[in-house]
């Protein structure tokens, strides 16, 4: 019978972060695929064993815990020793983790600790013919594959968004695991981060906003409107706490002089940008080329404001375009939307 571990790490305070929990409920879903395999948490952190009652209702038999100062930071040496032992301590078959940036950069050499194979991003868990099966986007997310394994253990890592967060009552029961984590020469002296308006790519908002290069174009007036452009645009994102998208061409625009100073190449979508997860989008100055809208593929509803009724928008790519003037449009909305 197959043994199923979530391996997930807590943060500083102990809590499991949304794509942590999707994994969880991804394990359970596989278990069940599988007709009763056995499912365990492996969870480790400073303040670890508190993180279990977050999976009450996902049928873990128990947590595996895992706790140490030297785990409140991601770090590759203690992270990857910490993963190691706990898949051993409870000899998992299938390793399920969430596919975040601290268990993506140790997952592949916990596989080959282990003498494992990985797959990431993986997009559903499931079984066929009693065996698992997992699903996952190839190339730019054009083309779906189904795989199986044969070697065990199997680590997989499940992308964020997809499953719910566990439901229900009745917390896995918490048993410590001991290791001896490597010391390290990396000291962490404090944390930087962005001013909070700088921040503009919110993955877990319902909307993702999608600025073009034509906020940046010479208007009806013969003239930039940039400086509008920025205060409409933030304003908009303020309000509604929309994520923020653009076209290649508006993020290349550095060089020009003509930018929008909150743009970056983090925040491209595209063939060679990301491919977002929201349920719904919005367009503005943008002209809804192919090479752009493939980075669309898992947004639901879609609708664009463009000048141009003949633009890329209008030829199948959204559910709605609205050929008007996207300063006009937007300013109205963030009228509408108030205070
Ligand atoms: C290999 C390859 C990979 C690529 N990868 C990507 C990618 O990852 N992402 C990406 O975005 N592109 C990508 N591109 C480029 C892509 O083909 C387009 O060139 C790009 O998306 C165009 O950006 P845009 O629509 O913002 O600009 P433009 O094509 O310049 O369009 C500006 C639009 O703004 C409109 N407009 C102007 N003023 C207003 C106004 N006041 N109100 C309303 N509308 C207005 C205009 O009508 C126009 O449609 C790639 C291309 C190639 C060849």
């Amino acid at each position: 019978m197959e043994l199923i571990l979530l391996l997930a790490a807590t943060d500083a305070e102990g809590n499991l972060g949304k794509p942590a929990l999707g994994a969880a409920t991804a394990a359970q879903a596989l278990a069940s695929a599988l007709g009763g395999a056995k499912l365990v948490a492996g969870l480790f952190g400073a303040r670890a064993s508190q993180a279990a009652a977050l999976l009450a209702g996902a049928g873990f038999e128990k947590a595996l815990i895992l706790e140490s100062d030297a785990l409140s930071q991601a770090r590759y040496a203690t992270d990857a020793a910490a993963g190691e032992a706990l898949v051993k301590a409870c000899g998992a078959t299938l390793v399920v983790a969430p596919a975040t940036s601290r268990i993506q950069r140790i997952i592949g050499g916990l596989a080959q600790r282990c003498g494992g194979k990985v797959d990431t991003h993986l997009t559903e868990l499931t079984a066929e013919e009693g065996a698992p099966l997992a699903t996952r986007w190839f190339y730019r997310q054009r083309m779906s594959g189904r795989l199986k394994r044969a070697q065990r253990p199997w680590f997989m890592t499940v992308e964020a968004g997809l499953y719910p967060p566990p439901a229900g009552s009745g917390s896995p029961a918490v048993e410590k695991v001991q290791a001896a984590l490597p010391s390290t020469l990396t000291r962490v002296t404090g944390e930087k981060s962005p001013a909070s308006g700088a921040q503009t790519i919110r993955p877990d908002a319902d909307l993702l906003f999608v600025a073009g290069a034509g906020w940046c174009k010479k208007q009806a007036d013969g003239r930039l409107h940039v400086p509008e452009a920025e205060k409409v645009i933030l304003g908009f994102l303020e309000k509604t706490q929309s994520s923020l998208g653009g076209s290649k061409s508006v993020v290349d625009q550095s060089g020009e002089g003509t930018v929008l100073s909150f743009m970056s190449h983090l925040n491209q979508v595209g063939q060679t940008g990301s491919t977002p997860r929201h349920a719904k989008g919005l367009a503005t100055c943008c002209h809804g080329e192919e090479p752009h809208t493939v980075g669309w593929r898992f947004v639901n509803e879609r609708r664009a404001v463009n000048l141009n009724a003949n633009c890329g928008w209008a030829q199948g790519k959204a559910d709605v375009l609205y050929v008007a003037d996207a300063f006009k449009v937007m300013e109205r909305v963030n009228d509408l939307l108030g205070g």
